[in-house]
Order: C-alpha cells, then structure tokens, then sequence
C-alpha cells in the first residue's frame, strides 16, 4: 500500500473506534485530513461541536481563523495536515483526559509516521503538553521552536482562544511569521544548506 491508502486504512480505524468512552457521545469520529505530503502538519486538542457533525476538523469558526493565520504567509489547508490530539468530540468542549488521549495519542503518532512533517504546529495545551512537555504552557513557549523526533516543533495558541480573547490573533498572526520563516529555511536545507541549531530559540525541551 502506499502512503495514501496507509493514511486512509488509519482513518478509518479511527472511524469505527471505541478504545475509549468519546466514542459513546460521539456522532463522527474526525481523523484529520489534509496533505499525504504537508509542508507543516498542525495538531490542535479535538474536534468541536461542528467538527463532530462533519466528520471534519477545524471547520467551525476556529476553522475559518486557521484558514485566515495560514494564508497569511500564503499556505493553504491543501498543503498541510490538520490533526487533532484526540479524534472524538469531549462532551460540552471539555478538554480530554490523560485516560482519554492516551487511548487515542497512538494514532495521531502513526499519522506523524506515515506523513513525516518536517514540521509541526501544537495548537493550544492540550497539544503541547502532550507532544511537547506536559510542564509547558502555551503562554510562556509560543512561537518558539523546539526539536522532538528530529521534527521542528512549534507551539501556537489554539485559534479558538484568538476567538474569545481578540488580543490573541495579532499573537497568532506574528507566530505564523515564525512558521513561515521556519518553512523558508526548510527549503534552503532541501538544496543542500544546514538547518543550525542556533536558529533554535530554546532547546530546553529538546530531545
Ligand atoms: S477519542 Fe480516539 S481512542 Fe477514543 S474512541 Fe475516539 S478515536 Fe478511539
């Protein structure tokens, strides 16, 4: 099979998933979706309320954020892969349990895997103490980089946040600055250049 029927066997494991109890209040699991090959792959915490109904993810409002922040530095939703940390909706938007994204982080892993993004965007908390650090918060760490696996890693706010709190957008907005600037390196790198480890904000978290 090749990476794309790879991906889709996967998705569809997610689909018919009961490993944990969000799949009894679920109406779709929503496995993500996106580029077999992603400039960036981006992550945020679990699908919402519309999220749930579509089968989709980031197609509410905080959707139409993300669309905005990635066009900004002129990416489209077709050229990255948009994943969240757990594939069914929590009830009411609550976040997930530790009990809950356990059952569930094994996918979004294999998904990493198969896609091999060089890098990945953490949207909120919940991504970022699951994939980066479970001590950080996105206040203190956001558009920073980090290294895990070999991959740059860079955490954002989650755009529903820029949602409730406008102050966030311009945040968001000069984050993605960084992401473009990070990607524009990564394709220096492809012809030939070294990515320095200078370029590296802060390694404390680096493995
Ligand atoms: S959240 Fe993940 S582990 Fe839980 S039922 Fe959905 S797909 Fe399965």
């Amino acid at each position: 099979m090749d990476r794309e029927e790879l991906l889709e066997a996967l998705c569809g494991e997610v689909r018919v998933c009961v490993k944990c109890r969000l799949s009894k209040t679920r109406t779709n699991a929503v496995p993500g979706e996106g580029s077999v090959r992603p400039r960036v792959m981006l992550v945020g915490e679990g699908p919402g309320r519309e999220e749930d109904e579509q089968g989709r993810p980031f197609v509410g409002a905080a959707g139409k954020l993300l669309d905005e922040l990635l066009a900004s530095i002129g990416l489209s939703r077709a050229e990255a892969y948009i994943a969240n940390v757990v594939k069914c909706r929590p009830p009411g938007n609550r976040p997930p349990t530790k009990e809950e994204i356990e059952a569930c982080l094994p996918y979004l892993r294999r998904q990493m895997e198969l896609l091999e993004p060089r890098v990945v965007c953490l949207l909120g908390n919940t991504a970022i103490k699951t994939l980066l650090d479970e001590d950080a918060w996105v206040a203190r760490v956001h558009g920073r980089a980090y290294t895990r696996g070999g991959r740059t890693v860079i955490p954002m706010y989650h755009p529903a946040a820029a949602i409730y709190t406008a102050t966030l957008k311009p945040v968001l907005l000069e984050d993605m600055k960084k992401l473009e600037k990070i990607l524009e390196k990564g394709v220096k790198r492809h012809v030939g250049k070294m990515f320095p480890d200078s370029d590296m904000k802060n390694t404390r978290f680096s493995t």
